[in-house]
């Protein structure tokens, strides 16, 4: 197999021409304009805290350089401890966030999130401390011992601190790639423990609550509230529905060096509504893996009671998924993910780029988005031929619906150039600048094609991808 060639593209030019009730409708593509009402509702928490402080902060009261800066500290505080409530919000699985704004983008704010809070409630013990050194003309280390032995809860608000650093500290990039994900995800997992800590000495010490009551029941309101949506979206409903449809493996099948296809029943799973494009996390109940859960995308448009995944061997659990034996039983959470038909503006040609184990939500919305010829359009990108994984599958798709299939092979920097740059899009798919383009696959691969892809003119609302990498 070869990168497309010549011929093809013309066959592609043909199959793409542009018909008149496809015109760019300019509206933004449903899955950013949630991204942007989402990104709203954070920001409209911040006047609300701000609120919150100017309440006790009586103008006057700002009279030294001592009181400027306890005040950036309280406000550093109600900041950093605000953004850990969204932050947890965001991590709830909630079905509005989950599947409209899509689970990679609420993965993104998190952890663009999350580094500003890490920053702000150190920032909130600096400030703090120095604030009062200032006020009471003590030095910073005197005032250190001071506070927190004499001011109540200060130790366990020192330990949420300390929590949170590190919890900032293993989500750095360069340590987290070093990391098996699960020492990542369970250290993660602390931050509950550190807005445990952290909440009694809001009370106590804060200002803020400790002399107003409707403060104190609108802070407490907002924490119970995110616990019920975690412990129901985490929690309630995922066992609900393991227990109510009984999944399990049907049979596993390889697909390939390293890749397997597990087929799954179960009962009643249309009343779940899952959509080609969405994944799961999977917890198979087998030994080694029971105890940790996984997203896969489902690889197969899901119909009548039936699932498929395809799993590519990376590390220890998807290597173990491929001696699962028929009859394991699957708990699951899900489904999830706005990677779907929804995100497609009404009537526009649609082009899917895939690369590596993107190729399974791909190949799902590739066997069931409406159309017929040259509407839909697949590239897909491999170094070598064997690892076009499902290919024959493909094959067959494109043979039934007439659309639109290029294998795109070889190294980036082989004679024939980068099989995804721009003058070689352009070439297989003329009216790219007018289709929906869903891209998946490795995080290089997708940054490179967007990237052309905005180069050839089509906006970043009309660019929809799915992250393997959360
Ligand atoms: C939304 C989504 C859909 C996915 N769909 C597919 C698919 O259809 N087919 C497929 O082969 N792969 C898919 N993946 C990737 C797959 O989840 C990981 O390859 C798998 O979890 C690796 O686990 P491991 O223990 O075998 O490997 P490890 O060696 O532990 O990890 C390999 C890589 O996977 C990441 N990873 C591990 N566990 C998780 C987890 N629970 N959640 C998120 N990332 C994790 C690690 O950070 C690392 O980058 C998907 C990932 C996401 C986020």
């Amino acid at each position: 197999m070869s990168t497309v060639s010549a011929s093809s593209a013309r066959q592609a030019r043909h199959r793409a021409g542009p018909s008149p009730q496809q015109q760019p409708s300019g509206l933004p593509g449903a899955g950013h304009l949630w991204s942007r009402v989402l990104l709203l509702v954070i920001w409209a928490g911040v006047p609300a805290v701000l609120a919150i402080w100017w309440q006790d902060t009586i103008p006057g009261s700002l009279r030294g350089g001592g009181d400027y800066v306890t005040a950036a500290g309280r406000l550093s505080g109600l900041l950093a401890a605000y953004l850990l409530l969204v932050l947890v919000a965001l991590m709830a699985r909630i079905p509005w966030l989950e599947n409209r704004v899509g689970s990679d983008v609420v993965a993104r704010y998190h952890r663009t999130l999350g580094e500003y809070t890490v920053a702000l409630a150190a920032a909130h013990a600096v400030l703090i401390i120095l604030g009062y050194a200032w006020q009471s003309g003590t030095n910073p280390l005197t005032e250190t011992g001071t506070v927190l032995f004499h001011y109540p809860d200060m130790l366990l608000a020192t330990a949420a601190l300390a929590l949170l650093v590190l919890v900032g500290v293993v989500s750095a990039r360069a340590v987290r790639r070093k990391l098996p994900y699960e020492t990542w995800y369970h250290v993660h997992l602390l931050v509950y423990v550190a807005i445990a800590l952290a909440f009694a000495h809001e009370f106590s010490v804060g200002a803020d609550f400790s002399t107003s009551p409707s403060n104190r029941l609108l802070w407490s309101g907002a924490h119970i509230a995110v616990a019920a949506a975690v412990l129901v979206f985490r929690v309630v409903v995922p066992v609900r529905r393991s227990l109510r449809h009984q999944v399990r493996v049907a049979r596993v099948v390889s697909q390939g060096p390293g890749v397997v296809s597990i087929h799954l029943t179960g009962r009643d799973l249309d009343e779940l509504g899952a959509q080609a494009g969405q994944f799961l996390r999977w917890r198979f109940l087998a030994r080694g893996l029971w105890w940790q859960s996984h997203p896969y995308s489902l690889s197969a448009a899901p119909e009548q009671g039936q699932w498929r995944i395809t799993v590519k061997n990376l590390g220890d659990s998807s290597a173990a998924v491929s001696r699962l034996h028929s009859g394991t039983r699957v708990w699951f959470e899900g489904p999830y993910g706005a990677f779907t038909e929804q995100r497609r503006s009404p009537a526009r040609k649609v082009l899917l780029i895939a690369g590596g184990a993107g190729i399974t939500p791909i190949r799902a919305l590739y066997e069931s988005l409406p159309g017929t010829g040259a509407d839909v359009i697949l590239l897909y990108r491999a170094t070598r031929p064997e690892d076009l994984v499902l290919y024959p599958e493909l094959q067959d798709i494109a043979h039934r619906r007439g659309f639109g299939l290029y294998p795109l092979v070889g190294p980036r920097t082989g004679p024939q150039g980068d099989p995804l740059s721009a003058a070689r899009l352009r070439q297989i798919v003329p009216d790219i600048a007018q289709r929906d383009v869903f891209v998946c696959g490795p995080g290089g691969m997708a940054e490179a094609a967007a990237r052309q892809l905005r180069r050839l003119g089509v906006p970043q609302r009309r660019i929809h991808r799915e992250a393997f990498e959360f």
